[in-house]
């Protein structure tokens, strides 16, 4: 895309995409590497991409590096493209439109779309690791180059989660800690690897889609569900083929004579003893410290959880299963004559029963949801009244995407959404040095309620004018809602 750069000086030619205002040599790019000066020109580096519907769906979007295909503004059939923001440019400072306010007849209905790549500096990703075990203490700091780059939040089921970037780390710190700040949050969001530690915990590494590696191992699974869950779903098939079943986990622990199931199942008593705190009948918590080993707590001996069984109800010969609710550990033991639990070799029926919570276990990965809010000025690139904007998005007349991909837009104030950076085509983000990050960001809306909301009217271009610059086809990503999909918004539609 070409911009109209300010006055050269020696053939330099200014940038006034952002705050920075780089002057940038001939042949050279702006500190952003987006812009860069062609022959006195500036332009964006990145070619502007368009998602087509009809181009082979059969795979993730391809990345800029293997164009597809490009698009010379011949005749296709409107609502079989999408003009997303990525590599539209961005318009600083927002009072001017937005780079490209484009129309396109979709049903019948003439619709609009506006796009510019928004420089975020309220943004931050909440990654979510698929394990149960010890990353660190709720609110933890959580560093990447040594620097704080965010925090361990409230845990999920199954998932610990993590709160990185936002304004008091991007510029709120040191420079240091703005800039790797703004270099993770770029890598995350691109779907490339991360390395954080954190602090009185783990160190791991996390990339979008991919399996978690905390502490240089990979994790395999999520956990079947808490320990209490784990006795309810597996209690029949173990009934009759052990006398005692604990799941060891880190939040709940479970224990089949005591717990409800167990009950109803008619188990007897053991006169097993856990330490912990019991909650209710057959759960117990705190049996341990939260670690990395059986079942999210710190315990390589399982037997470490247990206090000598009562005598008055235990027997010799009783039989015992042990298993995490990942089914990674378990162990089989037989009480002896003075009751002490010793070690056999675990029955065939417990075998498969350990496979059987291995196989109900889904694969663990970190999700990365990028979030952001669309502050003030980027809305008065849509609109003279950028509040109109807000209420169209609140009232479902405005859809929002961020590279085509769909956004949940958060109740309340603003525009404040989050999105799933594997459901963007790739390398979709980008940086300024201020620091903050750069995110594509759509909204489109029909025409007619484009212009009652104050948009920039005298700027909205068809669709076919967009072939006489550097744009690249790609297909959408599979999975992702058509954004001219009349679904949601209240946009009339059949
Ligand atoms: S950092 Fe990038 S966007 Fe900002 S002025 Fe420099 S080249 Fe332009």
């Amino acid at each position: 895309m070409m911009k109209d750069p300010q006055p050269s000086v020696d053939q330099k030619v200014r940038c006034d995409a952002c705050p920075v205002a780089c002057w940038i040599r001939p042949g050279m790019s702006g500190a952003c590497d987006r812009y860069a000066n062609r022959d006195g020109e500036l332009i964006r580096v990145d070619p502007h991409v368009i998602l087509e519907r009809t181009l082979d769906q059969g795979g993730r979007v391809v990345p800029f590096n293997q164009r597809k295909s490009e698009w010379a503004g011949e005749i296709v059939p409107e609502d079989a493209l999408f003009v997303t923001a990525i590599g539209a440019g961005t318009t600083y400072p927002d009072y001017k439109p937005a780079p490209f306010i484009v129309s396109a007849e979709v049903d019948g209905v003439d619709m609009v779309t506006v796009v510019t790549e928004g420089i975020f500096s309220y943004c931050g990703v909440k990654v979510k690791v698929d394990t149960d075990r010890f990353l660190g203490p709720e609110q933890a700091t959580v560093r990447a180059q040594g620097e704080a780059v965010g925090h361990v939040t409230t845990g999920e089921y199954g998932s610990q989660m993590l709160s990185l970037g936002g304004v008091h780390h991007l510029t709120g710190g040191s420079k240091k800690e703005g800039r790797v700040t703004c270099d993770t949050l770029l890598e995350l969001s691109n779907g490339k690897p991360v390395e954080l530690t954190i602090d009185d915990g783990s160190t791991i590494v996390v990339e979008a889609g991919k399996a978690p590696i905390i502490n240089g191992v990979p994790e395999e699974r999520m956990r079947v569900g808490c320990g209490s869950a784990t006795i309810g779903i597996f209690a029949k098939q173990w009934f009759g083929k052990v006398d005692e079943v604990v799941v060891v986990d880190d939040h709940i622990t479970g224990v089949l004579s005591e717990h409800a199931s167990g009950k109803v199942l008619g188990i007897q008593p053991t006169g097993i003893k856990m330490r912990g705190r019991r909650s209710t009948p057959g759960r117990y918590f705190q049996v341990a410290d939260p670690g990395t080993g059986w079942g999210g707590t710190s315990i390589s001996d399982p037997l470490s959880i247990l206090d000598p069984f009562d005598k008055s109800v235990a027997k010799p010969g009783m039989t015992m299963f042990m298993v995490s609710t990942t089914g990674e550990h378990s162990a089989f033991f037989r009480l002896d004559e003075n009751l002490v639990p010793v070690e056999a070799e675990m029955p065939e029926a417990l075998r498969a029963s350990t496979e059987r919570i291995k196989e109900n276990c889904e694969p663990a990965l970190s999700t990365v949801l990028f979030i952001a809010g669309a502050g003030g000025s980027l809305r008065a690139g849509v609109t003279e009244n950028p509040v109109r904007l807000t209420r169209s998005v609140k009232d479902t007349l405005t859809r929002v995407t961020c590279g085509g991909a769909p956004v949940y837009v958060w109740p309340g104030g603003g525009i404040t959404f989050m999105v799933d950076v594997t459901r963007l085509p790739a390398n979709a983000f980008g940086y300024v040095p201020t620091p903050a990050l750069v995110a594509p960001i759509e909204f489109t809306l029909k025409l007619e309620d484009y212009a009652a909301l104050g948009g920039h009217m005298d700027h909205v271009r068809p669709l076919g004018s967009l072939g006489d610059h550097e744009s690249r086809l790609v297909p959408p990503v599979q999975g992702n809602v058509w954004p001219f999909a009349s679904d949601g918004p209240r946009w009339g539609r059949s």
